[in-house]
């Protein structure tokens, strides 16, 4: 008797677990790396998240390959920059494969940038000139307060979406931004001493990082956003570095280390390597990661 019951009760937990069906999971589409990774801080084990570029790809170029495709035809979010960072690619994907529910203005379509307040805004966009940044600077991530902000945002479309994880999402986001605030605290006392240093940049990638910091940008290698350094460019940011006190050159993993090379060699300053994003180097595997990374390549450059 004792045995038929144990049995009984096995075949009714079998019965129970075979009909419940398997927790169906939000599939998102993320642009860039950082924003896969907070897409995996907020949704948790409710989302499956497939990023579109790595560290090493330059967003502004990507090419619509049939793999990412076959990402976003099963995307229920597609979480990007936005302001025209992904314009030579997103939309192309999103017409081609994108559902009605991930197209812009719906729920299911996130940008970042949207939520935050951009710089370098132009007031005349001429785009003869070769300007990639036309809505302003897309660049938004390297601030960690922008990260902050967005993630409320995605919390709440993530409650839009799958309705009945709400209250988890909810709990997560309250958690991450209670850490997230924490450690913003920790890399700001940590990284005082960096106001007021200049540094050289390739890309206005770094804008918004160095505007957290009090750091400044004492000239960009390309001569205008997209366009590649020029001879007679490189000779001006030359004669700029010698006049200031210049602290490094900031190079991310995807841009072309050659005209920062001749700066270095011409002028003695010495280029730093830094993440620029989740990925970007080993110990940058996640946002924490990526922030206390660079504070900490930052202030190495300083001494
Ligand atoms: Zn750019």
């Amino acid at each position: 008797m004792i045995i038929r019951k144990s049995y009984f009760w096995a075949i009714m937990v079998l019965g129970m677990l075979s009909a419940s069906p398997a927790s169906a999971s939000i599939n998102i589409f993320a642009c860039e790396p950082e924003w896969g990774a907070l897409a995996e801080e907020i949704g948790g084990d409710h989302v499956t998240v497939s990023v579109a570029t790595t560290a090493r790809q330059n967003a502004h170029h990507v090419s619509a390959k049939p793999s990412l495709l076959a990402k976003v035809r099963k995307a229920d979010l597609v979480f990007c920059t936005g302001a025209s960072l992904e314009i030579g690619w997103l939309p192309l994907l999103l017409r081609k494969a994108g559902g009605p529910d991930v197209q812009p203005e719906t729920a299911g379509w996130l940008m970042a940038s949207d939520y935050v307040d951009k710089l370098d805004v132009p007031d005349h966009v001429n785009r003869s000139m070769g300007h990639i940044h036309p809505e302003g600077n897309p660049h938004v991530h390297l601030n960690p307060h922008h990260i902050l902000t967005v993630s409320e945002y995605l919390a709440d479309r993530l409650a839009v979406i799958d309705p009945d994880h709400a209250a988890d999402y909810g709990a997560r986001l309250t958690a991450f931004q209670q850490r997230w605030t924490q450690t913003m605290e920790q890399w700001e006392r940590n990284a005082g001493e960096l106001k007021g240093a200049h540094v050289i940049v390739y890309h206005n990638g770094w804008s918004y990082l160095l505007d957290w910091l009090g750091m400044n940008a004492a000239a960009a290698l390309e001569p205008k956003p997209g366009i590649p350094p020029t001879a007679s460019h490189l000779e001006e940011v030359l004669r700029t570095v010698k006049a200031q006190n210049v602290q490094a050159i900031l190079v991310a993993p995807h841009e072309d280390e050659k005209a920062a090379q001749w700066l270095s060699d011409q002028s003695g300053i010495p280029i730093l390597h830094l993440p620029y994003t989740v990925g970007g180097n080993d110990k940058a595997q996640d946002l924490n990661g990526l922030f206390t990374e660079t504070v900490r390549l930052l202030k190495g450059a300083r001494s």
